[in-house]
């Protein structure tokens, strides 16, 4: 990480580079410095008065100057002037030391923004108006070349946030006791140890993972902690759902007493969603809360279980009977390690990132309609965007009081089909299927537009996910499950429903015989 600490906004004059730089510091808890408001206190002059008096040239000088000085700083959000990075020297040396966000927007807001007075540009010229315009066009070419944009057209300064931190691969995710931060990057796991020395974190280290995963990456993991300076132990439990128990818990707290694990010690969970379930919780209890990092490797641990701080065990009676919010300190996604991941996971895993997709972002929904090749080598985006859905849902109502169950979406129908499985369906699998009976639900109620069955459909069948109830499955036991669920109110079940692509709410009572139907609906289609 370290290098690489660094945040820099850039982008034409008049697209609030300042002001979001600002705004995103505070988001992220980091120090803010504004190149042009630096260089007007060193040169004792404002900007304007530097390029009329000595000229641009000496303008860059100072720029350049103070850059330099900024580029020793270990981490910080940096508002650049909208020419700073012309020079090829200064782009270089900026690019060393941290990344480039580059905001965007079309020329004729910003020309409005002008209009409005909202600042001089002395390089403007006397006409402003046709110089911003020229300026642009010079422009193009270099302000294209940037690859992280973020168009800030017709956006909230939240929702503004929201973009950069996809942008750059790093959300912070607070509103709980502690707030934590997620990262995705390719080959993070070979930086963990580097990382935790970054973020002050104490050791004896314990790594926990599952017999699979262990086997292809707890090895570069532990080299990576132990590089950090930490003494290191392994604790491996065999793959699977019928490990998240109690027993395991018992035998980590066993491993945890003789590797003299302390309060400051730091737990890293290592694989899927049960890997990071049981650690997290086995985390949660020992010594009343220690601190642990969640390394998922599974999509679905990457898009969902390893976000929102939710950590537990099953019990023989039920799943997720026991459990605890226990937010990780931090949370690291290697992309590249989904090349092990068996394909039935992987496609699970997807149905989780189309229902993010559904529930607020469209590009997202429209890559995972790329199929697999069309994904190919864009995973990290995939991930990023869908990570963001989330994010954003659980900064807004971190411990599941209302907003949060937006992401129930899919998961009312899911979960009674996956129930009355006896969870033989995988959980996407039942997933998949809970979304389009859900989302023909919706579409009978008048809420949906009509066709957005079939286009859930489609991208979910180019992923091999099932899209019907297997028709051995008793429509009774399917509701016997549903109704025994949570969102029971009156008698009647509240669903969260897509009112279109991006746009799904929460909290819908809908009327038994109408749910039913829905079922039905999915039956007829399997047998017809
Ligand atoms: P899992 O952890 O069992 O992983 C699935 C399988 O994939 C395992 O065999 C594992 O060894 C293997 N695997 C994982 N990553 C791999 C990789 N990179 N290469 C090769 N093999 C790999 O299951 P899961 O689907 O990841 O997660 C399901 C669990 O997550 C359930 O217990 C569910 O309750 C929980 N969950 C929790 C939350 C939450 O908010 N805490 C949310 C959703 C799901």
């Amino acid at each position: 990480m370290s290098g690489r600490g660094l945040i820099f906004f850039y982008g034409p004059p008049l697209v609030g580079k300042s002001t979001l730089g600002k705004a995103f510091a505070c988001h992220i808890g980091l120090p803010f410095w504004d190149v042009d408001e630096m260089v007007t206190v060193r040169a004792n002059s404002s900007v304007e008065d530097i390029f009329t008096e000595c000229g641009e040239p000496e303008f860059r000088k100072w720029e350049y100057k103070v850059i330099c000085d900024l580029c020793t700083e270990e981490r910080g959000v940096v508002a650049l002037g909208g020419g700073a990075l012309i020079q090829p020297w200064t782009r270089d040396l900026v690019e060393k030391n941290g990344e480039v966000v580059l905001l965007t927007a079309p020329q004729q807001t910003l020309l409005e923004r002008m209009d409005q007075g909202a600042d001089t540009r002395p390089l403007l010229g006397r006409e402003p108006e046709q110089g911003l315009m020229r300026l642009l066009e010079t422009r193009d070419a270099h302000y294209a070349s940037f690859p992280r944009k973020v168009w800030v057209e017709g956006k909230t300064e939240e929702e503004l946030i929201g973009e950069v931190e996809v942008s750059l691969g790093r959300f912070r995710i607070g509103g709980m006791r502690r707030e934590y931060e997620v990262v995705i990057r390719p080959d993070c796991l070979d930086e963990m140890g580097q990382a935790m020395r970054d973020r002050d974190l104490n050791g004896p280290v314990v790594v926990i993972t599952d017999d699979q995963v262990g086997r292809l990456y707890a090895e570069r993991v532990m080299i990576a902690v132990r590089d950090g300076g930490y003494p290191c132990s392994l604790c491996v439990f065999p793959a699977g759902e019928r490990s998240k128990t109690m027993e395991t818990v018992r035998d980590v707290w066993r491993h945890f007493l003789s590797a003299e694990v302390e309060r400051g010690s730091t737990v890293v969970a290592l694989g899927g969603g049960v890997a990071g379930d049981l650690a997290g919780f086995a985390a949660a209890a020992f010594h009343r809360g220690i601190q642990w990092i969640n390394i998922p490797t599974s999509l679905l641990a990457m898009v969902d279980a390893s976000l929102g701080g939710k950590t537990g065990v099953n019990l023989p009676q039920g799943k997720n009977l026991v459990g605890a919010f226990h937010p990780p300190r931090q949370v690291w996604v290697d992309p590249d390690v989904l090349c092990t991941l068996p394909m039935e996971e992987l496609e699970s895993g997807m149905a989780e990132v189309i229902k993010h997709g559904v529930i607020s972002d469209p590009v997202l929904f429209s890559l995972a309609g790329e199929g697999r090749e069309g994904v190919e080598g864009r995973w990290e985006e995939l991930i990023t965007r869908a990570i963001g859905v989330k994010a954003k849902i659980v900064r807004l109502d971190p411990y599941e009081q209302d907003q949060r169950r937006i992401l129930n979406f899919g998961h009312t129908i899911g979960h009674g089909v996956e129930h009355a499985s006896n969870y033989r369906l995988k959980h996407g699998e039942a997933v998949a299927i809970g979304m389009v009976a859900e989302t023909y639900l919706s579409e009978r109620l008048g809420l949906a537009p009509p066709g957005l069955t079939k286009k859930l459909e489609d991208v979910l069948s180019l992923w091999n996910l099932p899209l019907t109830i297997p028709s051995h499955l008793p429509e009774e036991d399917i509701m016997k499950a549903m109704r025994r669920d949570k969102k029971v109110a009156g008698g009647k079940l509240r669903f969260s429903l897509p009112f279109d692509l991006g746009d799904v709410k929460p909290g819908i009572k809908v009327e038994e015989k109408d749910w039913r139907e829905a079922l039905r609906f999915r039956k007829e289609s399997t047998d017809g």
